[in-house]
């Protein structure tokens, strides 16, 4: 729709110009530092940093009726910076110009509720939100949108010149920034750091595919991120993890569009998401904590964040009832089939330990939680979900786990509606449900199939037939006639079909 033909009313508030005063923010020592250089941790005592907008009053400025209406009406835009993460401009970077917004296709991607039979099992009613629906088929693509806008936004004015984009990656954040990087080509290039046979052969095709420089490291990702920092500390480059701050930025329009979506109705509902570095869950309680106090939400859903007992640190932290006596600890990981959070020392668990303290605060009372869940139920609740027509990679088969097992404690209950992130797209973990079908998975991850839940092909070559097509080499005649009757004989005795 062109901009003339919306409301008087809403035209001018549509189009945002920049805005807001972004300012990276310590968790360590709490100074302030300006964007015009890239901080990754604070250069004064080294701890985690978050982007925050010192200007941020005036968002409150506005009625909660008002916000609504401009997202709402933006949807009816057809400008390519508007239609992704940057439909929340004012909340995800109001500082860039729409000309540097990077836009692929990520963000605003549907909700799907689960059928009967599946909602029957877990004991609520709920949706999945596919974020492998995003161009690299994970939800990091919206940390990515950001950040690469912001270093677009510092190309175009002139305050940056070239930029080497790096990062380690479990998988999904080299896919997504090879990809970005790509794109912009231009004096961008990109650097992905992998934990050697510890991605899936899709996840290494994709930054292969698109062009980046792809380096295989011994080890686990941990191992890769050390790697990573001594060369962000000592080198001239531009590091992608969700140490990034900009990532943070982007990720929270998960909680955006849940909140639209939901007509910013959030009373009784839960957000369930996997855990490895903790960013994701990190940015979705902040995105949450903006809309709640610029009051476009009234309400806080409650938070559930999932973790396999492969990889659980973050589980670990919050089991110690007391907030006095939790002390962090990493934990040496075990193979796990939410591979992509295979995680034992999370970069942003000073973020976590933060938000939920204001999370809470803000909720009054205990709102996030915390479950851990086996590597079987990870991969059995994956594979249900998929025979009942989701899309779910194995973390949203962890989310689906823990969100089982919250429903069975107790900590959710049957009026409360889920969210439920599938954080990736299935096809990119298509190897685990191999194994799970062949009943090959190696000892250490404690997976046995379910009779129930596998499936595999039949291959059908009637013993009768002498000859068989094959490619370049059709067979016509009789031969073909009788090739195509017992095969199709064949099936339909598999089948047990009826004549007609
Ligand atoms: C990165 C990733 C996670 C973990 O997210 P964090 O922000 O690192 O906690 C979970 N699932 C998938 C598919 C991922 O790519
Ligand atoms: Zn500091």
């Amino acid at each position: 729709m062109k901009i003339e033909q919306f409301p008087e009313f809403i035209r001018s508030d549509l189009i945002p110009a920049p805005t807001g005063d972004l300012v990276y923010s310590c968790l360590g020592c709490g100074n302030r530092f300006g964007i015009e250089s890239l901080h990754y941790v604070c250069p004064k005592c080294q701890a985690v940093l978050l982007i925050e907008d010192a200007a941020s009053v005036r968002l409150k400025n506005r009625s909660a009726e008002s916000w609504r209406q401009i997202f709402d009406y933006r949807k009816m835009l057809s400008i390519p910076a508007l239609k992704g993460i940057y439909r929340y401009h004012e909340f995800i970077g109001p500082v860039i110009p729409l000309d540097s917004i990077v836009y692929l296709g990520e963000g605003h991607t549907p909700l799907v509720e689960a059928n009967h039979t599946l909602q029957a099992s877990v004991g609520l009613r709920f949706y999945f939100k596919n974020d492998g629906q995003n161009p690299s088929a994970s939800f990091k693509d919206r940390g990515m949108a950001s950040a690469f806008s912001y270093l677009k936004y510092m190309l175009d004015s002139g305050q940056l010149s070239e930029v080497l984009a790096i990062c380690a990656s479990t998988g999904d954040t080299s896919a997504a920034a090879a990809l970005y990087a790509a794109y912009l080509q231009n004096n961008i290039k990109s650097a992905v750091l992998l934990p050697h046979k510890k991605v899936t052969p899709q996840q290494l095709s994709q930054p292969l595919g698109s062009g980046a420089r792809v380096f295989e490291i011994p080890g686990v990702f941990d191992d890769c991120m050390k790697v990573v920092e001594k060369l962000s500390d000592h080198y001239r480059v531009a590091l992608l993890n969700s140490k990034n701050a900009w990532r943070i930025l982007g990720q929270e329009s998960y909680a955006y569009e849940i909140a639209q979506d939901l007509e910013y109705d959030l009373k009784q509902r839960v957000v369930v998401v996997p855990i490895g570095n903790a960013g994701n869950i990190t940015a979705v309680m902040r995105g949450f904590i903006k809309f709640f106090d610029a009051g476009i939400i009234d309400t806080l859903p409650k938070i559930v964040g999932v973790q396999s007992a492969h990889a659980n640190p973050v589980c670990r932290y919050y089991r110690e009832p007391d907030p006095a006596k939790r002390q962090f600890t990493p934990v040496t990981v075990k193979s796990s089939v939410a591979q992509a959070a295979m995680i034992g020392n999370p970069v942003s668990m000073p973020r976590v330990i933060k938000l939920v303290e204001q999370y809470n605060r803000r909720a009054d009372r205990t709102h996030a939680f915390f479950v851990e869940v086996a590597e079987q139920e990870i991969m059995d609740w994956e594979l249900r979900a998929n025979r009942n027509g989701h899309i779910a990679c194995t973390h949203g088969g962890e989310c689906l786990a823990g969100l089982a097992q919250a429903r069975q404690s107790g900590l959710v209950a049957e009026y409360e509606t889920a969210i439920v992130d599938s954080t990736a797209h299935a096809l990119k973990f298509g190897g685990f449900q191999d194994m799970y079908f062949q009943d090959s998975f190696p000892e250490e991850f404690q997976v046995t199939p379910r009779p129930e839940l596998v499936n595999t092909p039949i291959l059908v070559k009637p013993s009768g037939l002498e000859r068989m097509p094959e490619p370049g080499k059709p067979l016509s005649g009789d031969a073909f006639q009788k090739f195509v009757d017992q095969v199709a004989q064949e099936i339909a005795a598999i089948l047990d079909l009826t004549e007609r």
